[in-house]
């Protein structure tokens, strides 16, 4: 098993995260209320949501990026993508107005480092955030 995620970080090369609760759940070895997942995404419900409807949008695979900060053009398709997901989930969902967040390190409020997506909706969302 070690070396199996040896070798994905290595692939990942400048990226090198660990893993995190985020693979399980991508997984399914644990539970998620998942909302939609194709073959690149999973979108699920946040545990502890900080607004009605708090989702979160991984890549599913981890070793894309742990955050925001190590992207390049390779992960252009991914980030764009992402993105289209969230445009078509709020839509299907009736969220309305809605807020999108990348926390890209602790400072930031990042606590899990599998890059992910929040999307907030279903009550006014002040600005600036705290
Ligand atoms: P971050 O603080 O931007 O890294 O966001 C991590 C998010 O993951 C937080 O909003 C957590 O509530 C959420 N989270 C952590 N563990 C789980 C889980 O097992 N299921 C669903 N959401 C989780």
């Amino acid at each position: 098993e070690n070396n199996r995620w040896a070798g994905i970080l290595h692939a990942g090369k400048r990226d090198e995260a660990e893993q995190t609760i985020f693979d399980k759940i991508v997984a399914k070895s644990i539970p998620s209320q998942v909302v939609f997942e194709d073959d690149k995404v999973l979108v699920f419900k946040d545990i502890n949501p900080q607004a009605p409807t708090h989702l979160l949008v991984i890549p599913k695979r981890r070793e894309t990026l742990s955050q925001l900060r190590f992207a390049t053009a390779e992960h252009e398709g991914i980030l764009g993508h992402m993105l289209a997901v969230v445009a078509k989930v709020a839509s299907e969902e009736g969220l309305g107005d809605y807020r999108l967040v990348v926390n890209d390190g602790r400072g930031a409020g990042q606590e899990v480092f599998h890059l992910h997506m929040h999307v907030l909706a279903g009550r006014p969302l002040t600005w600036p955030p705290g």
